[in-house]
C-alpha cells in the first residue's frame, strides 16, 4: 500500500472491536434493507457505517480505546450473565426432575427439638402431632409447643 496512506493513518484509532461490530451491524442492516426497502433501516445502516469510519479515523485514540474497553467489558459481563442464567436454569430443571421422581414433599424430619423454657434442656419430640404438652425430663416442667 501507499506509504503516504500509512503516514496519514498514524495517530488514528484504526480498527477496533466497536468499529468491527458497527460495520457488521451496518452490513446486516443493509442486507435487510435490500429485502424490506425500509428507509429507516437504511439510515440506521448508514449511521453504523459512518460511526465505524469516524472511529477508525478518530485522532482521539485514548478516548476511543477507553470506549472500546468499556464495550468489551459490557459484552464479557453480558456473556457471563447468560452463562450463569443457563446454569441456574439447568439447576432448576435438575431439581424439578428430582421432585418428580421422589415426590414434591421433602421427607420431614420425624423429630423436632425444643428448648425447655425453664432450664434450657433440649427435648426431642416426634413431629407432626399438632399442639402437644412436652414434659421436660430434667426439671419436670410442662410446656406446650406446636410440632
Ligand atoms: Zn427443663
Amino acid at each position: 500500500m501507499n506509504p503516504r496512506f500509512f503516514r496519514w493513518m498514524s495517530g488514528r484509532n484504526g480498527i477496533d472491536t466497536i468499529s468491527i461490530t458497527s460495520l457488521s451491524a451496518g452490513t446486516i442492516l443493509c442486507i435487510i434493507t435490500a429485502f424490506t426497502k425500509n428507509p429507516i433501516l437504511y439510515l440506521v445502516s448508514v449511521a453504523f457505517f459512518l460511526y465505524a469510519i469516524f472511529r477508525i479515523l478518530s485522532g482521539n485514540v485514548q478516548k476511543r480505546r477507553y470506549e472500546n474497553q468499556q464495550f468489551r467489558l459490557f459484552f464479557i459481563s453480558t456473556g457471563s450473565f447468560i452463562k450463569n442464567f443457563g446454569w441456574k436454569t439447568r439447576a432448576f430443571f435438575t431439581e424439578f426432575g428430582r421432585k418428580i421422581r421422589y415426590g414434591w414433599r421433602q421427607k420431614k424430619d420425624p423429630y423436632r427439638i425444643f428448648l425447655c423454657p425453664g432450664c434450657g434442656q433440649k427435648v426431642r419430640v416426634p413431629s407432626g402431632k399438632g399442639k402437644i404438652s412436652i414434659h421436660c425430663p430434667k426439671c419436670g416442667r410442662d410446656f406446650i409447643k406446636k410440632t
